[in-house]
């Protein structure tokens, strides 16, 4: 029997007022749950043009209809907000148990409108909900204030805080639950605004959520038959530094090149010398997350669970540094003070840039020597983004606000789209990711619609040549899509395979008792629909086909040291526009279609 809480938790902070609302059915078949009813809701209640760091801006924390039962994989949760780095749409996934715990506790998602003049926190106790001060817990990392949190609530509590970064108002704040991060868009600077340091659920009254016994029991059979699950346990996606370097889609020195010397010292092999453990999400039988500890040196006794494949490129190769220890240095200290790996990295990466054309000096850089490969000044610039001073006050803005403070071109070695940082792979090395980089409605990201297609040349629905100029915009509608209606659930990104299509449309109707699921065309219409609302809040911003595009680098500049990708550029992204925005049912200028919109039922846009 499907088990739909069909309920949202509303906390005004501006009165303390909370309320549990219901859900309408339709609005459930119509966008199912997590990333789906999360713009549903900011599209229907936002203001167009609200300050993203006003009282008038919403934070919604959602979960999905299969959290809380033993589908692997899903019980991840997701952020939503109007988003302070770029002014749109943003979303970001968050992992660990949160995600069950909001269902647990009968709910589909949190609500966040308002602002408290002081710091506060919210705790969901059974059909309770209260907002109690925080003042005690401002300023503490994120492990101190989820440990006193658990001290105060219980052991079985779960809670999502911000650290120090979200409460200073970096731009790429984070959400934090049990050291796994819902990192981009400054998600948590939207926190730290409305001073809520974090939001506790106990477990005292839940009802546990029905088990789709036989269904998850196929989808374990599934992963069990492939050899990504034992590679992701055993490596994390430490795994992919290699693969991406081969590829020549490794970017090293903020994108000017494709190759680092040295790099087998950040490879897998390396960093499982380091391993001490494995963690993972609720009911994830995987467990990808890798703990690992440094036992020498001048970082000796420093541990972390990670760093993931990003945050290793962030402050490795992206500064041509090839010393893992100073990785996990960095990576403990965003994680603890709550700050996004990648925007961070790709930040410091563009000002050792600027250092190394002689528009930043040490007159800027508070002394600083940005010299390619040298990790010391990107741990000291990390600690300045985290405190907010000299250089790091800047570097905070993100790139693009940074890059229009510095001036003299600084833009031209920005990398980002629509102001959102660019993650560690060069798209110039994969055309549909460029597109999709492009065209996401959240800015550079690698999540928002992958294309196995050409990384990992899966047929399914055709397979792609990654260097093809043209011919794509079909294929990145299809991926992102299906990577809307997957976050819908709110599933894993490292479990979904086009194999597993026809499976997730099961788990999915089984949970939600919606047997059109079983349909992959309703699977696509529900992604587009999830796509298109993003879209049009974006329109509404004021977004359009020029916010569509990409750096100058990535379509002026050939690849160079990049292996087979060497040479490659974007060199038509006004042919892949065009290709995409048909595939999407938007106008020439990226806008949907009112056809588009009666088609998906939004037909009052
Ligand atoms: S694969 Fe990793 S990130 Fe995904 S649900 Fe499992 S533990 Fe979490």
């Amino acid at each position: 029997m499907p088990d739909r809480t069909g309920r949202l938790l509303r906390v005004d902070l501006s009165s303390s007022r909370l309320s549990r609302e219901p859900i309408p059915d339709n609005v459930l078949r119509q966008f199912i749950g997590g990333r789906g009813l999360g713009i549903k809701y900011l599209f229907d209640e936002l203001r167009p043009r609200v300050d993203p760091l006003g009282p008038d801006n919403k934070l919604l924390l959602l979960s999905g209809p299969l959290a809380g039962t033993s589908a692997q994989s899903c019980s991840r949760w997701v952020a939503m907000t109007k988003s302070p780095l770029t002014g749109g749409i943003t979303r970001a996934v968050g992992g660990a148990d949160f995600g069950a715990w909001i269902r647990l506790a009968g709910l589909d998602f949190i609500l966040v409108e308002g602002s408290s003049e002081t710091p506060v926190y919210v705790h969901i106790d059974g059909d309770s909900a209260k907002v109690l001060p925080a003042d005690d817990l401002w300023g503490l990392d994120t492990v101190k204030t989820e440990q006193l949190l658990k001290q105060r609530h219980g052991s079985d509590s779960r809670s999502a805080c911000i650290g120090p970064g979200g409460e200073r108002l970096v731009r790429y704040a984070t959400i934090t639950s049990s050291r796994r991060t819902a990192s981009r868009g400054g998600v948590g600077t939207v926190m730290g605004s409305k001073k809520l340091k974090g939001v506790v659920i106990s477990r005292s009254h839940h009802t546990q959520v029905p088990v789709l016994k036989s269904v998850a029991k196929r989808q374990v059979e599934v992963l069990q038959s492939g050899r990504t699950p034992a590679i992701l346990n055993k490596y994390g996606t430490t795994f992919l530094t290699p693969g991406t370097q081969e590829m020549g889609m490794l970017p090293v020195r903020n994108f000017q090149v494709g190759r680092l010397e040295g790099l087998e010292k950040l490879g897998p092999e390396a960093f499982l010398t380091l391993k001490k453990g494995n963690f993972g999400c609720y009911s994830c039988m995987i467990k990808c997350g890798n703990i690992h500890e440094i036992s020498e040196g001048a970082f000796k006794g420093v541990r972390s669970e990670g760093p993931e494949y990003e945050t290793i490129w962030a402050f490795g190769p992206n500064i041509a540094n090839t010393d893992a220890s100073s990785i996990v240095a960095a990576e403990i200290q965003c994680d603890l003070f709550g700050i996004d790996t990648i925007s961070a990295g790709n930040s410091i990466g563009f000002a050792y840039e600027l250092y190394q054309r002689g528009i930043l000096t040490r007159k800027e850089t508070n002394s600083l020597e940005l010299i390619w490969g040298d990790y010391r000044p990107m741990l000291q610039l990390v600690q300045l983004i985290i405190e907010q001073r000299g250089l790091g006050r800047i570097l905070g803005e993100g790139v693009r606000r940074a890059a229009s403070i510095f001036g003299q071109g600084a833009d031209d070695y920005a990398m980002h789209v629509k102001g959102q940082e660019f993650p560690g792979y060069d798209p110039r090395g994969a055309k549909a990711e460029a597109l999709s980089y492009a065209t996401s409605n959240i800015g550079a990201s690698h999540m928002y619609g992958r294309n196995p297609q050409e990384l990992h040349g899966d047929p399914y629905p055709r397979p792609l040549d990654r260097f093809a100029d043209e011919n794509k915009g079909d294929i990145v509608a299809f991926n992102q899509k299906m990577t809307a209606f997957r976050e819908c659930g709110v599933m894993c990104a490292m479990i979904f395979r086009s194999v597993l299509i026809p499976l997730m449309g099961e788990l999915f109707a089984k949970a939600t008792g919606y047997e059109e699921l079983l349909d992959q065309r309703q699977i696509e219409l529900i992604g587009e629909r999830v796509l298109t609302l993003e879209r049009a809040f974006n329109v509404r911003e004021g977004f359009s086909r020029d916010d569509d595009t990409l750096p100058k680098r990535m379509r002026t500049e050939p690849l160079q040291d990049a292996g087979p990708a060497t040479g490659q550029y974007v060199r038509n992204l006004d042919t892949l526009l065009d290709e995409y925005y048909q595939a999407m049912g938007y106008s020439s200028r990226g806008i949907p279609l009112s056809e588009t919109l009666s088609k998906l039922g939004l037909g009052r846009l």
